[in-house]
């Protein structure tokens, strides 16, 4: 894992940790307003914070370092706003760099980045047939574009274990569909996946029921790992199951009734 607090590239939280204790011992109790040299760099590290927004309020002064209340050989981190309300913030905490871990954001990112070779893989096919029941005759949005081994979660944990690039920090928020998309700045790191999913994804056509049921397969076994019941219950026995159960879709509310089958078994 690599991470980045502005142009200064860190291996580990733990270096992360101490290089930001060194910096705040040698610093001492001070104001760093923002000609200060350490200014960029305590602002790149709050936004590491989950509550940035929220710490950052209408914009920042300057921030200071002064002893902590409770124990003053040790410092605290506090915000001057614009509005010249104070709000303090845990540098250990931004050290952990949990928003970049936030691998929610970053997995819609990455599927906005696909999301022109899909529509496109389905727009060149000159008829629309689904791979698994091969129905050939409904509407045109009842088609969908599958990842089909490697699913798609394969080929992004894949390519996050091989990528050298550094792992996006924030994204931008784009639309209700595509709620965040990636920064010029991690444009490396889209290219790379954009050229990693090219090379090996491996596209398939389905219709709205085998994708539907796909995605339902998909969730029960994953569900099904998790509650550690039955063992060895294969996908196909599940299937059958959930045929018997007229079950068209996982979701809440077929769920308990799916439980007490698999409990049941
Ligand atoms: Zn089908």
């Amino acid at each position: 894992m690599k991470y980045s607090i502005g142009d200064l590239k860190i291996k580990t939280k733990k270096e992360c940790e101490n290089y930001t204790r060194n910096l705040i011992n040698t610093l001492g109790c001070c104001i760093l307003s923002k000609d200060n040299e350490h200014f960029n760099f305590f602002n790149n590290l709050l936004k590491n914070h989950p509550k940035y927004e929220i710490k950052k309020g209408v914009g920042i002064n300057y921030f200071y370092i002064q002893n902590n209340p409770l124990t003053t050989k040790y410092y605290q981190t506090l915000i001057k706003r614009l509005d010249g309300s104070d709000v303090d913030f845990s540098w250990v905490y931004c050290c952990q760099f949990r928003v970049r871990e936030n691998k929610f954001y970053l997995d819609r990112a990455m599927r906005f980045v696909v999301k022109n070779d899909t529509i496109g893989f389905k727009q060149k096919q000159t008829i629309l047939i689904c791979t698994i029941c091969n129905v050939d005759n409904e509407p045109y949005e009842n088609y969908h574009v599958d990842h089909d081994n490697p699913s798609f979660c394969e080929l992004k944990n894949n390519f996050l274990q091989l990528t050298t690039q550094l792992m996006p920090i924030d994204f931008l928020e784009y639309n209700i569909d595509d709620p965040n998309i990636f920064k010029d700045s991690d444009k490396g790191f889209e290219n790379e996946w954009k050229e990693y999913h090219t090379q090996n994804c491996n596209l398939q056509i389905l219709c709205d029921n085998c994708n539907l049921n796909k995605n339902t397969m998909l969730a029960l076994t994953t569900k099904f790992e998790k509650i550690d019941i039955n063992a060895h219950l294969s996908v196909i026995e599940l299937k059958d199951k959930c045929k018997q159960l007229n079950l068209k879709g996982y979701s809440k509310k077929n769920k308990p009734q799916l439980l007490e089958l698999l409990q049941n078994k």
